[in-house]
């Protein structure tokens, strides 16, 4: 037996920053002559904010949008020359926060306007109109509010912006009548440019885009639509590492239930990724691995660390203890992994947990020295 050596970590989470390139310029193209920035909240996605952050900057992307005002001052340690947007808006007690980092707030209610009106007269803010969501935004009656008291009168409103609940069905009634409302309300609004679309709705049709488009998973490469083809090109891919092999000469009962029996004569690989990665629990027993150019059936319920799979059919030498195992990636579709696991990319993206070992292609740290 040949020893091998087992690489730390569960596995290897590769980003592919040409892909994210690629993908960028293409939402880009599609939306011109509306601007495209990038929304990277959640540490892009999960797939590690600063990387992204800075090769989407490479490639001329100037405004980029985060959840937070926390979010925004890590950010601004990468980007300097960028307009940074913060989703949740002024909260009270952050305002000398987004000062300090030179961050721009989407004011979300009359309480945020007259908050950053106190703290930064004539500053640069966007104005979010709710149109259908009920998350964060302006109501029909608050913005005839704001209106009549004339309160964003004196701030430099860069965009009016909404956000569509449906566009990922393109043949959603929502998304119409959203786009009715967003003109009769920014209409009482001082003149400003508009930003409406996020990934769906970039590549939906021109009406959802506005002056300046959002997109986030399209950038990552999950599909934006609920369902037909998938226009984007994946950007990162998951790898587990096999811990262990083994052979099976009489039927043996698989993981935590015994809820699969291996029949043999047959070989399982144990694989050291588990739920504690965000590998979804759900995908037990229907779960797939890619090896040696072959699709290979998770067998048995996902534990915390492990998951076992069925290798009968590739050769001993490449179904071998730390040989890697695609779990995420161009064989085995994001979009496909989150549907059988009863959710969207973007729940699998964010979830990856913070034991993998993330790699950037090309090498990012290159870069990071030649600043
Ligand atoms: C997250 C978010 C986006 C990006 O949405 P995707 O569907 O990932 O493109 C855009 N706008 C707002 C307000 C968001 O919260």
């Amino acid at each position: 037996m040949t020893n091998h050596t087992i690489p730390a970590g569960p596995g290897r989470l590769t980003v592919d920053l040409d892909a994210l390139a690629r993908n960028f310029h293409k939402l880009r193209t599609i939306a011109s002559p509306s601007e495209c920035g990038a929304v990277i909240k959640a540490d892009a996605y999960g797939l590690g904010m600063e990387a992204v952050a800075r090769r989407l900057f490479a490639e001329g992307c100037r405004r980029f949008f985060v959840a937070s005002a926390d979010e925004g001052t890590q950010l601004r340690t990468v980007l300097a020359g960028a307009s940074i947007y913060v989703f949740e808006g002024v909260l009270d007690g952050r305002e000398e926060v987004l000062l300090g980092a030179d961050l721009v707030p989407v004011l979300n209610s009359i309480e945020q306007i007259r908050r950053w009106q106190g703290a930064a007269p004539g500053r640069r803010c966007l104005v979010h109109i709710d149109t259908g969501m009920s998350r964060l935004g302006l109501s029909a009656a608050e913005v005839g509010v704001v209106s009549e008291q004339g309160l964003v009168d004196d701030l430099d409103v860069e965009y009016v912006m909404t956000h569509l609940a449906c566009a990922d069905e393109p043949s959603h009634p929502l998304t119409a009548e959203q786009l009715e409302r967003f003109d009769a309300l920014r209409g009482k609004l001082p003149e400003a440019r508009t930003s409406i679309g996020s990934s769906p709705g970039i590549l939906l049709n021109a009406s959802c885009r506005g002056d300046l488009v959002r997109p986030g998973i399209a950038l990552y490469g999950g599909n934006p639509f609920v369902s037909g083809d998938n226009p984007m090109e994946p950007v990162a891919t998951a790898e587990g590492v096999i811990l262990q092999i083994r052979e099976v000469t009489e039927p043996l009962t698989v993981g935590y239930g015994a809820t699969c029996t291996a029949e043999p004569p047959s070989r399982l690989a144990t694989v050291g990724v588990g739920y504690a990665d965000g590998y979804p629990r759900a995908l037990g027993n229907r779960g797939v691995g890619f090896l040696a150019g072959e699709k290979v059936p998770l067998v048995g319920r996902v534990s915390m660390d492990l998951i076992t799979l069925d290798v009968s059919g590739i050769p001993p030498e490449q179904a071998r203890p730390g040989a890697y195992v695609e779990l995420l990636g161009p064989n085995v579709l994001l979009d496909d992994v989150a549907r059988a696991a009863g959710t969207i990319s973007y729940e699998i993206l964010t979830g990856l947990g913070r034991r993998w070992v993330r790699r950037y292609v090309p090498d990012d740290t290159g870069r990071q020295r030649a600043k």
